[in-house]
């Protein structure tokens, strides 16, 4: 059972694992039928990775353009990282946090407070991101069952909103094409207006979007148990940007209506939008908060759901009275991820990974002004290092233009992947100058050869 043997007939090391590949696995969000069919183009087959790039099993290098999915921070195989895991691998890999602590854990932790706003005060860990909605989703209804207003009980969140792929995430989630099928197993939940372009060609201001949670928040008055949103960028959207002042406002209405605000940072946080986390822009504080995917520099699985004293406190009671959280994950607080933890977020300040960003976020937006310009083009939305290019969908007659961009961007050695008619950029924190030449030359070649 456990030899492994190499198909015959296989030419090269990529051919051997493209076949085993698409024999063996079932990729996330994928078409198999496609995939297997070498549709659009054969799997390209990563052996490693090095700075800001990603190496195939024939030696090709390609910028890593979406941060392996949003998550890299730092640039793959960076020495500070690499080392923290090897020390900690050293010690232990892994061991439990339920009943037990460790060593690497605490360490994370105390990290972590450190960079988020001072009132939130205590860390639940996951492994990732849809795991710490979870958590932020029954830590305000168990809330309110606590605080003896159980019929808090509903979720407002957002038109276009997306918290990952579990059966609660998905509930507070608004992308019908991932969450219709799943319906009739989602609880049900009040929808808020975003960013997204009307019929008309408009898209709502700031008092339409605030105007219409106030709306929702009304609606079931006394009911909403929490709010969750995706401060600054609703990412999975397609890069929906709101307006300066979205999240301050969302914040007011909350407190108005009595109820949580749960501030999902997974995709934005640890620097992406060019301070450390999003609600830093307005300077708000939500009650809750959860933060993944660059937690750990993109290196390992780990998340976090974090709360106020005010809302850890109302769980506290002897354990016979029942009034402990129950959640938790096998591998919850993973030793090996907090290593990789405390050393991405020691990088941020030995490297001033922030400060030094700031140039290039201006460099990138020089470069989009420039793409704006191609007629496939219809709209573009920034915020630090998190961008969407919008293409007209029927631009140069293709069925899924920037599908196509992103295909062929590879061409010149650049790794993208799209979100319905939109490039996205999500570069590494790390990205130089040259290396933002190479992604934006790429881009606009492929864009203008659609047309
Ligand atoms: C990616 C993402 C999630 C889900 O994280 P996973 O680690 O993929 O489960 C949740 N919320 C937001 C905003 C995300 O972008």
């Amino acid at each position: 059972m456990c030899s492994f043997t190499v198909p015959s007939g296989a030419a090269t090391t990529t051919d051997t694992y493209s076949k085993l590949d698409k024999q063996d696995i079932w990729h996330p969000f994928t078409q198999m039928q496609e995939w297997v069919n070498d549709e659009p183009s054969p799997p390209l087959v990563i052996e490693r990775g090095e700075g800001n790039y990603l190496i195939d099993t024939e030696g090709r290098r390609y910028l890593d353009g979406v941060s392996s999915l949003w998550c890299n921070v730092h640039g793959h195989c960076h020495p500070v990282i690499d080392a923290a895991v090897r020390a900690q691998l050293d010690k232990i890999a892994h061991t439990t946090i339920l009943g037990l602590t460790h060593t690497a854990i605490v360490d994370a932790a105390a990290a972590l407070l450190q960079v988020v706003p001072e009132p939130l005060t205590r860390a639940f860990f996951s492994e990732n991101g849809a795991s710490a909605v979870e958590v932020a989703i029954k830590t305000a209804f168990e809330y309110w069952q606590l605080h003896g207003q159980a019929q808090r009980s509903r979720f407002i969140s957002l038109q276009e909103a997306y918290h990952g792929d579990t059966l609660g995430a998905v509930s507070v989630g608004g992308i019908r094409a991932f969450h219709e099928i799943f319906e009739p197993l989602l609880f049900p939940t009040a929808h808020a207006p975003t960013t997204l372009r009307r019929a008309d060609g408009t898209v709502p201001s700031l008092p339409e979007l605030l105007d219409g949670l106030e709306q929702a928040l009304k609606q079931q008055e006394g009911h909403t148990a929490a709010v969750i949103i995706e401060p600054v960028m609703q990412g999975a959207a397609g890069m929906l940007a709101f307006p300066d002042g979205y999240v301050a406002g969302v914040r007011e209405l909350c407190n108005k209506y009595g109820t949580l605000l749960i501030c999902d940072e997974v995709a934005t946080g640890f620097g992406r939008t060019a301070t450390m986390f999003a609600i830093d822009h307005d300077g708000v504080i939500p009650d809750i908060m959860v933060v993944g995917k660059g937690m750990t520099g993109g290196y390992l699985p780990l998340s976090a759901t974090l709360t106020t004293e005010e809302i850890y406190s109302a769980f506290l009671g002897r354990t016979t009275e029942g009034k402990h959280l129950y959640h938790g994950h096998t591998y919850s607080g993973n030793p090996l991820a907090a290593a990789a933890c405390v050393a991405s977020l020691e990088l941020f300040q030995s490297e001033r990974t922030l400060e030094r960003m700031q140039p290039r976020v201006e460099k990138l937006a020089t470069h989009l002004t420039r793409i704006n310009k191609l007629s496939a083009v219809v709209d573009i939305r920034q915020r630090g290092y998190m961008i969407g290019i919008e293409l007209d969908p029927d631009a140069g007659g293709q069925e899924l233009p920037a599908t196509t961009v992103c295909e062929n961007t590879r061409q010149h050695g650049v790794i993208l992947r799209p979100l319905g008619a939109v490039v996205v950029w999500m570069p590494p924190l790390s990205i130089t100058d040259d290396e933002i030449d190479l992604l934006a030359r790429a881009t606009e070649t492929e864009i203008a050869a659609l047309s």
